[in-house]
């Protein structure tokens, strides 16, 4: 474990270096300027707080380019359709992607807990597990449910496309935008194994 005030220490070290990049003329130095004036990210993407998913690093973006939203599971709750409203309406931005990967933690504990429910649960971690309980439930029941990796990447790709699914439809100003504005929302699973994107190709 690395203790906080070393944690603090190299986030400040990290920034003075990205700062310095940004004072190199041939670096970053215009982009910011640029920025400073205003954004129009290109994408937004919803995706897990998991630590090996950065997702700018993903999709080999930098400033500007993406408004990402990070929550454990990647679910969709009011803030995080508000914070998409929020670039769509703003900014224009025209792609939403909810990006889920394998082997996520919010997802094998959501399946822990309806499997044996015993331990407390603080109310906020339970929060997030209610989110993604209805999309995983019933494979609890399914061809699946004796073998714990093939149950977890099942329930990884169900609660992507529920992410999917709550957003279309949780929102007025989302569901306006895609009937009349060109606004597409799309569900994407990045693998730990080989870094790559798949793209769901139920695509409205
Ligand atoms: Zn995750």
């Amino acid at each position: 474990m690395v203790p906080a005030r070393e944690a603090l220490a190299l986030l400040r070290e990290g920034n003075r270096r990205f700062v310095d990049d940004l004072r190199n003329p041939e670096s970053l130095h215009a982009r910011r300027i640029e920025l400073a004036a205003g954004q129009a990210p290109f994408a937004a993407i919803l995706g897990c707080s998991d630590s090996r998913v950065p997702v700018e690093i993903v999709f080999d973006q930098g400033l500007g380019d993406l408004f990402v939203i990070r929550v454990a599971g990647n679910i969709v709750a009011p803030s995080q359709i508000g914070s998409i409203e929020f670039a769509a309406d703003r900014f224009g931005t025209r792609l939403v992607v909810i990006l889920g990967h394998s082997n996520c933690g919010a997802v094998a504990t959501t399946l822990q807990q309806l499997k044996s429910p015993r331990e407390r649960q603080s109310r906020n971690v339970r929060a997030i597990v209610d989110l993604v309980r209805p999309a995983v439930e019933s494979l609890l029941t399914s061809e699946f449910k004796d073998d714990l990796p093939a149950l977890i990447r099942q329930a990884v790709r169900a609660n992507i496309r529920a992410s999917v699914r709550n957003l279309r439809h949780g929102s007025e100003i989302v569901r306006h935008l895609i009937q009349n504005d060109g606004l597409l929302v799309v569900g994407a699973e990045y693998s730990l194994d080989t870094g790559e994107v798949e793209f769901f190709d139920d695509i409205e």
